[in-house]
């Protein structure tokens, strides 16, 4: 094998913080009810919508997701006892389902650190999938309080916005009601902001691994984001993104890569396999690839999104023009990013997948593209295959392996190592111990 070239590496410093923020968020979410706050449901909340009310936090369905993914036989029975209520498997997203299982168990409402129950106000979801919104409905039922479901148009251009800020302001009605508290129209316009700013920082950090070597591989993608999912809205998470970048921007600066090696650059397609998360960097990393992002990795950001499929971060919020007055221009703007920028909401738009994934496997550098047909994930799953022939007449190497993100009945570690080892070595790859 020819000479591998080798990169200095550097602890992540922001590794402990983002620890420590998620421990305190979420210990946050089972204290926030006794301290007189609104206690949500839901798996994607319409975060700076809900900040409105004041103090509030964001309760999972399934509060033992990582437990779970870390533990095949506690994942089994979460799983089970979802197909035992009737909610075949196969039949919706195999992450949902598990969450299914862990709700029909009482779980969601057993706090962790004393297994007393800690009931949740209302069921609210954003929804960008039917699974999602189908979990949401259900979740209301078995907890027994309202839901409301935000649904965002995959498109739709101005006619989705008008409806998705119509849809807000009927959301406000019914948080209003459902929870007897006042909105407050200040908090919301600080938490759009703040969230507007946290979704452009993250897609600046994605951008900075269009360097080589690559200063992030997806694990720590994945892991860096990890308080936009648990608090996006709030003034701290945006400080940490904030420190982050500049972190990232001293690695590239300096040359640090994530992984020491950079034989291939590689992009992953859909969503990973959660329990088994590190099967397929470690697999590649045997052969020096590195994975540095993908749909995943980076629809956490708000991005500019051009009708060809490229992304680009969109402009910070001082920059957009916008002026926050009131409750009608909120909502608006908020319409406005849920339908153009957050590309989580785009995952079943078929017109826009092949130009996505060639665009960004062509912008971050990339010499081929893992895809995940995914069981469990129809939307991201449609579409793949028209998207693989796209990137390979790009010259772009493509393997499609199937799974499932949620479920581990569907994994076969022989069958997706026999997909993967020939695509590396496609690329004229090797093991590195040889
Ligand atoms: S993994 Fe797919 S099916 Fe599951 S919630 Fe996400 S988009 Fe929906």
């Amino acid at each position: 094998m020819s000479v591998v070239t080798r990169y200095p590496t550097r602890p992540l410093e922001f590794w402990g913080r983002m620890k420590e923020l998620r421990r305190n968020l979420n210990r946050r979410a089972w204290e926030t009810r006794e301290r007189g706050g609104v206690v949500v449901a839901t798996q994607n909340p319409p975060y700076p919508l809900l900040a409105g009310l004041g103090e509030w936090a964001r309760r999972l369905y399934g509060p033992y997701f990582t437990v779970a993914m870390r533990n095949p036989e506690i994942l089994l029975q979460y799983h089970e006892a979802a197909d035992a209520h009737g909610y075949p498997r196969g039949e919706m997203c195999s992450s949902m389902h598990h969450y299914m299982g862990e709700l029909l168990l009482g779980l969601t409402t057993m706090n962790p650190s004393n297994g007393e129950s800690s009931p949740v106000d209302v069921v609210v979801e954003v929804e960008f999938c039917n699974s999602v919104a189908k979990t949401a409905q259900i979740a209301g039922e078995v907890l027994g309080v309202p839901h409301f479901v935000l649904d965002v148009p995959q498109e739709g251009g101005e006619a989705a916005i008008k409806y998705v800020a119509a849809r807000l302001h009927e959301a406000v009605d019914f948080l209003t009601k459902a929870t007897g508290k006042e909105y407050h129209d200040e908090l919301l316009v600080e938490a759009v902001k703040n969230w507007w700013e946290q979704g452009v920082i993250i897609a600046k950090i994605c951008m900075a691994n269009q360097a080589v070597p690559a200063p992030l591989d997806f694990r720590m993608l994945q892991e860096m984001r990890v308080p936009s999912i648990v608090g996006g809205h709030l003034p701290e998470v945006l400080a940490y993104f904030e420190d982050v970048l500049a972190e990232i921007n001293d690695r590239v600066h300096d040359g640090i890569s994530a992984t020491g090696v950079e034989t291939a650059r590689l992009v992953y397609e859909g969503e990973p396999m959660f329990y088994a998360e590190n099967f397929i960097p470690d697999l590649c990393q045997r052969y020096g690839a590195v994975i540095l992002g993908g749909f995943t990795g980076f629809s956490r950001g708000v991005w500019d999104i051009s009708p060809e499929g490229r992304w680009a971060p969109a402009p910070r919020f001082k920059d957009t023009g916008a002026v926050l007055k009131n409750r009608d221009d909120t909502m608006e703007f908020l319409a406005r990013c849920y339908v153009n920028n957050r590309p989580l909401y785009h995952c079943a738009k078929l017109g826009e997948k092949s130009g996505e994934y060639l665009h960004r496997a062509v912008d971050w550098k990339c010499q081929g593209s893992i895809l995940h047909l995914d069981v469990g994930c129809r939307n991201q799953a449609a579409g793949m295959l028209e998207a693989a022939q796209v990137l390979e007449a790009h010259d772009i190497a493509t393997v499609a392996y199937e799974s499932s993100n949620g479920d581990a009945r569907y994994f076969s570690p022989h069958q997706v190592t026999d997909r993967l080892e020939p695509f590396l070595e496609r690329l004229g790859l090797r093991p590195l111990e040889d």
